[in-house]
């Protein structure tokens, strides 16, 4: 174990792996495995991630949001195919320069990226072609694939390599039907799609949950986030997944204050009793959010859950260790050991994805 002198996000490549195997072991053997490593790897670190998921786990896709993502896991020597899934007109040169695969969603991008590919002379460059079944974000209209496979088949400079479309609530069992009917539009998307050409592009439809829940729709290719930094989105697959990231940090100083005294800015907490309390290195600017403050959310020292006290700062939050035995110098966990990002997330109403992308840029990552 590390000892934890400053805050740090640490990155467990095992726990990484063993989210991998545990998620591929759901699919079939030939099923292709798409690493979603957008928001800097969910906030963990896209480049060591995806050196780890390319090299030692061979990974068939990875897929970032935008085109400034793809590039800098191209930048540091990432050559698996990369999915731009949310590219804007303005940098489709940028795609194209650093060999990223464009999700072509609207008209709109269609054909600046069709015109793009043909001023750079390009022939059957890789376009990957998102369909909308229902959670109404991204993609073409599912109805409308007579016309965009129509206009595809006079191109040249392009050629859909995937066809994909995304579930909207493949976590909610509240919503089975509505799922088996996105996957049944996509099936008919597909048929479509057989009908006027004559080869087979990888077709591409759940996330983490859908892996997990709806094996009919693993198709060619799965896509994974989520599951892969060791969150399954239900306590029954969270059980097999264990979290990449570990948020730690230590106590700077010990204060004892008497009752009526205040703690921090606004004077939002007033000890009624005599109060002992920590100061943390880590803030609002670290990711963690002012919604903690007053009580809402907790770290861990020495095993023991230690309430934050009065508003979060900038650049460090106060806790009350009133009664916790500890020592300035010693560790804290913000989530990890004792508190999962997800349980934290709970506290304010959000997500474990929201928990995990907030952590900012300048928290050091170590890896393990
Ligand atoms: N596919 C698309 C299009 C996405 O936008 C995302 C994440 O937002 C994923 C896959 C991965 O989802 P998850 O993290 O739930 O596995």
């Amino acid at each position: 174990m590390l000892h934890i002198e400053e805050s740090v996000l640490e990155i467990n490549f095992k726990a990484l792996q063993q989210n991998f195997e545990f998620l591929k072991s759901k699919t079939k053997a030939d099923t292709k495995f798409l690493a979603v490593v957008k928001a800097f790897g969910y906030g963990s670190d896209a480049i060591e991630v995806a050196k780890f998921l390319q090299d030692e786990l061979n990974v068939d896709y990875f897929a970032v949001a935008y085109i400034r993502e793809g590039a800098y896991l191209r930048a540091a020597g990432i050559t698996t195919p990369i999915l731009v899934l949310h590219p804007q007109i303005v940098n489709l040169k940028h795609a194209i320069a650093y060999n990223l695969e464009p999700s072509l969603y609207n008209d709109r991008i269609f054909n600046a990226f069709a015109k793009e590919a043909a001023k750079q002379g390009k022939k059957d460059y890789p376009v990957h072609l998102k369909f909308n079944t229902g959670l109404n974000r991204l993609g073409f209209f599912h109805t409308d694939t007579d016309y965009i496979f129509k206009k595809l088949k006079t191109l040249s400079q392009i050629k859909a390599v995937s066809l994909f479309s995304h579930l909207a609530a493949s976590e909610d069992k509240n919503e089975i039907d509505f799922t088996k009917n996105q996957i049944r539009l996509f099936n008919d998307v597909v048929a479509n799609f057989e009908q006027t050409f004559n080869y087979k592009p990888i077709l591409h439809m759940t996330n983490t949950s859908g892996i997990l829940n709806y094996p009919e729709a693993h198709f060619d290719m799965v896509r994974t986030g989520i599951g892969l930094y060791g969150f399954g989105n239900d306590p029954k697959y969270d059980k097999h997944l264990q979290p990449v990231a570990s948020l730690k940090s230590v106590i700077s100083q010990i204060h004892r204050i008497e009752k009526g005294e205040s703690v921090g800015y606004n004077r939002a907490f007033v000890a009624n009793d005599y109060t002992t309390i920590a100061t943390i290195p880590i803030g609002h600017a670290d990711g963690i959010s002012r919604q903690f403050g007053n009580g809402v959310g907790s770290v861990v020292i020495n095993g023991k859950k230690a309430p934050i006290i009065g508003n979060v700062c900038m650049d460090m939050l106060m806790v009350n260790i009133t009664g916790i035995r500890c020592n300035e110098g010693d560790e804290v966990i913000i989530f990890g050991e004792g508190q999962t990002a997800e349980e934290l997330a709970s506290k304010i109403n959000t997500i474990s994805y929201e928990i995990l992308t907030a952590v900012s840029q300048r928290i050091k990552r170590v890896f393990l």
